[in-house]
Order: structure tokens, then C-alpha cells, then sequence
């Protein structure tokens, strides 16, 4: 049994795959996926996502808005309180910053739709799914003045070194690996992989994007989440069924999931 922490399932181009999200969904639940959390990238895949989670028990879903979409916009803080109280919904976001594209000066519009995300998480009492890339220093700083740790969240994606990943530990926060970490130029976060508590690590695709060797460059969707749980095996020189017992307990624990 294995969580896929992170998927877009909304965002797959199953023509392309040549299946659809029920052969997508089914293929997961055949190679021990037990629960995909597909995330919203847009407000608007509130109603698509609500479907999906209608349609597949299996799959739980978010309501957010990814720094990346909708730039220099404002957010719609009442439409993403409405949706986050939602029972089908169980996190907020993602959210988060992301300096890879752009200067931070430009960028203060992300750090006020993050701290949004982080007052809405408090008012519906659900964790937070944080983006964060090319940003740490004010990531963190938002991460602290939220006072994140209250409501806990998830650093997905991890592409910081272990430097940085301590920093995230410390204020509780669960680390979420993707396939980055079966490629070959990605030792350093192979040695996050090796040290974070097993207490807080999840395990993640981000699919369609980032998909695990050997598939890399392929649409990722859930069920390659295995490459990853063996590669983070590999790297704690541990067994894969204790990574697939702790990943699967955390993200229950997290969710208050039983
Ligand atoms: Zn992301
Ligand atoms: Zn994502």
C-alpha cells in the first residue's frame, strides 16, 4: 500500500497517453496506490476535482491557487475559503513561491496569495501543500509569520538540498519526494532522501510532470509513485515495504486519515 501525495490528475493529456483517468486510476490502484491526492493548480478545478474525488474513492483532492498561474493577479480569498471548506477537500493549495522565472521584487503578489492560503488553512483547520522553488529565505519567513506549523503542511517536491530541508523540519513540516530523486544528477537529494525522519517523508509524482527513470521525459501519472518509494529504499539502504508503511502512515497521520 502507497500514497501518491501530489498528482494533477485534471492535468494529464490522456489523449496522448492513449487511456483514460479510469485506466489511469485503475492501473494505480493495481500497482498498490491506495490514495492519490490530486492537487488544484486554479480555482477553477475546484469543480473538476470535486468529480473526480465523487467518482474515485480513492482519490482525495485540494483547493488552491499554484503561484504560477494566474500572475500578478489577485486571489479570491472568500471563493478559496468556500472551496477549502468543502468535507471532499482535505488540503490548501498548492501555494506557495516560486523566483525560478522572475525577481522576488516582482513577485510580491505570490507572497500575499501565500499568506492567504496559509489564513484560509487556519480557518478551516487543513494543511498546506507548499510550493516553493528558487525561494527559500521567504518561503520560511512566510512559513513562520503564518505560524504554519499550527495547521501543518507538506514542502512538496523537495528540490532543496539537506541544508535547507532541516530548516523546513523544524517547523514540522512533512518532506515530499517526486521522481527528481531517481535522476542521476540529483545525489544531493538523494541524501535528503537518506536523512529526513522516516516519520516525515511522503512520496509523490506531480504527474503528469517529472516522471521517475526509467520513464523520465514520458506523462507521469500515479502508479510510477513506486520508482520513487524504491529509490528513497535504496538510498536509507532500508526495504521498500518500510517506506511504503511510513510514506502511507504519515500522510494518514497528517490528514488525521485512519
Ligand atoms: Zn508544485
Ligand atoms: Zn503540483
Amino acid at each position: 500500500m502507497l500514497v501518491d501525495s501530489h498528482c494533477h490528475l485534471q492535468l494529464i493529456d490522456y489523449v496522448k497517453l492513449g487511456q483514460d483517468m479510469s485506466a489511469v486510476i485503475a492501473a494505480a490502484e493495481q500497482a498498490g496506490i491506495s490514495k492519490m491526492l490530486c492537487v488544484a493548480t486554479t480555482l477553477d478545478d475546484f469543480v473538476k476535482l470535486q468529480k473526480i474525488s465523487q467518482q474515485y474513492p480513492c482519490v482525495s483532492i485540494s483547493a488552491g491557487l499554484h503561484p504560477n498561474e494566474a500572475q500578478g493577479l489577485p486571489l479570491d480569498y472568500e471563493q478559496l475559503k468556500t472551496q477549502c471548506s468543502d468535507e471532499h477537500v482535505i488540503a490548501v493549495g498548492e501555494t506557495g513561491l516560486d523566483y525560478y522565472r522572475e525577481p522576488k521584487e516582482q513577485l510580491k503578489w505570490q507572497r500575499d496569495r501565500f499568506m492567504q492560503h496559509i489564513e484560509v488553512a487556519h480557518a478551516v483547520s487543513k494543511p498546506v501543500i507548499i510550493h516553493s522553488r528558487d525561494a527559500l529565505e521567504d518561503t520560511l519567513a512566510c512559513i513562520k509569520s503564518g505560524n504554519l506549523c499550527a495547521v501543518g503542511g507538506i514542502l512538496h517536491c523537495c528540490t532543496y538540498d539537506w541544508q535547507a530541508v532541516k530548516k523546513f523540519l523544524d517547523y514540522n513540516l512533512m518532506i515530499s519526494l517526486a521522481g527528481i530523486v531517481t535522476f542521476k544528477n540529483a545525489e544531493y537529494l538523494r541524501e535528503v532522501a537518506a536523512k529526513v525522519p522516516l516519520d516525515r517523508i511522503l512520496v509523490e509524482t506531480d504527474s503528469p510532470y517529472l516522471a521517475p527513470a526509467p520513464h523520465r521525459g514520458k506523462i507521469n501519472q500515479p502508479r510510477l509513485v513506486t520508482h520513487t518509494a524504491e529509490a528513497i529504499a535504496v538510498a536509507r539502504n532500508t526495504t521498500i515495504e518500510q517506506i511504503y508503511h511510513s510514506t502511507t502512515d504519515n500522510f494518514n497521520r497528517l490528514f488525521a486519515i485512519n
